[in-house]
């Protein structure tokens, strides 16, 4: 199938088309007109279809706010109103790939399957997640996922839990991660690399469920996309 450049196409204009040698793919830029969603294309005789949907999230302090929001909005949606409904797909679908990852600067979530249903479905599940998560009316997602008070016994200290607080624990405890958490604080100060967003764990508790839901409202839109 061969595209037009500038012409529309289920709402999305194409802006740059070119075929890549190295992958024998036709590559086209997209732009949806209505929300101004930036699309790349690349059609190929693959029957792996893959899809990603990826956002600019470039973190402004330690509290791994982005890492916490990409493991929270796969934690229920507005038509997905499960637990986890990354669980449930990892188990019953057919996919070949889902994950998410957080980077420095940016957050993916893509999936794959060579089934085209399931790789509808798929798309649906974490388009809804990215955009409707039940994050803003369910607070214990922020305390399941991110941090939460933790107290086994009255005569107990406090102590902190949480999914990627307990996971960036771990991440930090090797002198690897520490080196160049320093590394990356020394230089790249006053940018957003100077920052871990993952998330480092003496900084992860000063999260808010207010900069969690600003964050998501900020960056998870589809002109930033
Ligand atoms: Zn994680």
């Amino acid at each position: 199938m061969k595209l037009d450049i500038n012409k529309q196409y289920s709402g999305f204009v194409i802006r740059q088309a070119a075929y890549i040698d190295e992958i024998q793919s036709e590559a086209y830029v997209m732009e949806h007109t209505y929300s101004g969603a930036r699309l790349l294309y690349l059609g190929n005789n693959d029957d792996n279809k893959v899809f990603s949907i990826s956002f600019r999230t470039p973190p402004y302090d330690d509290t791994g706010v982005a890492h916490i929001l990409e493991h929270s909005v796969l934690c229920g949606s507005r038509k997905y109103r499960l637990k986890e409904p990354f669980v449930e797909l990892v188990k019953g679908s057919m996919n070949t790939f889902l994950n998410a990852m957080t980077y420095p600067d940016k957050t993916m979530y893509p999936v794959a399957s060579r089934n085209a249903k399931d790789f509808q479905n798929l798309m649906d599940v974490y388009l809804d997640a990215v955009f409707y998560p039940l994050i803003y009316e369910n607070p214990y997602t922020l305390r399941q996922e991110g941090w939460h008070y933790n107290i086994e016994e009255p005569t107990d200290a406090l102590s902190y839990n949480g999914v990627v607080y307990n996971e960036m624990k771990g991440v930090f405890s090797s002198a690897d991660a520490l080196l160049d958490y320093e590394a990356m604080k020394a230089l790249f100060p006053d940018t957003p690399y100077s920052f871990e967003s993952g998330g480092h764990p003496d900084a992860i508790p000063e999260l808010t469920q207010e900069a969690f839901e600003h964050f998501h409202t900020t960056y998870y839109s589809p002109e930033n996309s």
